[in-house]
């Protein structure tokens, strides 16, 4: 029997997987895709949140600035490419100014460090391709991106290299209860374990409700994305959101890690959860949002597009709906507890 398996190897997964390596526990990670980083983890804005757009006092909250004040030394102990580059919350109409308030103080009460917000004329020194449009942004100095492969893969190496197995092109189609744990049903045999860690993204409905009454559903919602080339970079500097207002929630205009420029995303709920593909009304409508906070955005410079899949619960307001992973223990008072050594790498 497997102390602990993690349905998953999204970057939930992988950084649970390497959290609990430091325990000495059998950990196996079981996906049904042929490596890590096949589903949401890989097509996403690779935005490090700072943090003052949750709400105050939730998870996401705390978790947003933690993550966000934690990243810099991971990237460096783990080697992924990251950069503190900075997040600008662009508003474009004055009407808007009780809601860039409320941002600011949002984000302050949630433990943000270094927000302030900046007028046109410093905006226009810290960004020349700013719309003509744009009033004042919030400026989060500790906002930044990052490389959601290279973090993944980094979290999942060192995971194994703690002694955490992976095994891949694994589907678990069955969770049933025994005396001492759990029985998983495989496309490759079946896995008994103490403890299952549901980190399934939106599938985690479908394993959650295998085992509980209390049903639950995740609903994918799309959002589709242009990559510009390397020829467009230095267009931003910052990553640019549009202030949720008058004009709608707009898109962002930010740089990316290697060099590019991402334009997007979209927000659109749908049923299939495979349903990756971009669509033409998606791309047209990011086409029409991304000039509201810049101008020029050079999309004739676009290499791909592509879109991803956030797990959303639909019952529940967007700043908490996000589905995170679920524990399922043979007995909650036995977890299984050995001494943290401090991980290899
Ligand atoms: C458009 C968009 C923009 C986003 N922007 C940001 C951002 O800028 N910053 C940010 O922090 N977050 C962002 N997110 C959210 C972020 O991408 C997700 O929260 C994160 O990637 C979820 O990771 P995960 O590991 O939970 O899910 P996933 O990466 O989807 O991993 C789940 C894994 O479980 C596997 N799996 C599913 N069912 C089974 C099964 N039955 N058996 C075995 N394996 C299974 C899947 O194959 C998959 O590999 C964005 C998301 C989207 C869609």
């Amino acid at each position: 029997m497997v102390d602990i398996v993690i349905i998953g190897a999204g970057v939930s997964g992988c950084a649970i997987a390497r959290e609990v390596s430091r325990y000495k526990a059998d950990v196996l990670v079981l996906e049904r895709e042929e490596d890590v980083c096949c589903g949401t983890s890989k097509a996403n804005s690779a935005i490090v949140h700072a943090g003052y757009d949750a709400a105050n006092g939730s998870l996401m909250a705390k978790l947003n600035v933690e993550g966000s004040r934690l990243m810099p030394a991971l990237s460096k102990e783990l080697d992924f490419p990251y950069e503190n580059n900075g997040s600008l919350v662009v508003m474009v109409s004055e009407d808007d100014r009780p809601a860039l308030n409320k941002l600011y103080e949002n984000g302050v009460a949630n433990g943000v460090e270094g927000l302030r917000i900046v007028e046109r004329d410093e905006l226009v020194r810290m960004e020349p391709n700013i719309s003509d449009q744009a009033v004042a942004a919030l400026y989060a100095p500790t906002g930044a991106i990052v490389c959601p492969f290279g973090l993944t893969f980094a979290l999942a190496e060192n995971a194994a290299r703690n002694g955490v197995r992976f095994q891949f092109d694994t589907e678990v189609t069955g969770i049933g209860k025994t005396d001492g744990g759990w029985k998983l049903s495989t496309t490759r045999g079946d896995v008994e374990a103490k403890v299952v860690v549901n980190a399934a993204g939106v599938y985690a409905d479908k394993l959650h409700n295998m085992v509980s009454e209390d049903a639950m559903t995740i609903t994918p919602r799309r959002g589709d994305y242009f990559l510009l080339d390397h020829s467009a970079q230095g267009h931003v500097s910052h990553t640019i959101f549009q202030l949720p207002g008058k004009f709608g929630k707009g898109v962002l205009v930010a740089p990316t890690v290697h060099g590019n420029i991402i334009v997007g995303p979209t927000a659109i709920d749908i049923e299939d959860k495979e349903g990756v593909a971009t669509t033409q009304a998606g791309l047209d409508e990011v086409r029409a949002k991304c000039g509201l906070a810049v101008k020029d955005v050079p999309l004739r410079q676009t290499i791909t597009s592509f879109a991803g899949l956030r797990p959303m619960r639909p019952a529940m307001s967007s700043s908490s709906a996000r589905s995170s992973p679920a524990l399922w223990t043979a007995r909650a008072s036995s977890p299984p507890a050995c001494p943290p050594p401090p991980p290899s790498a």
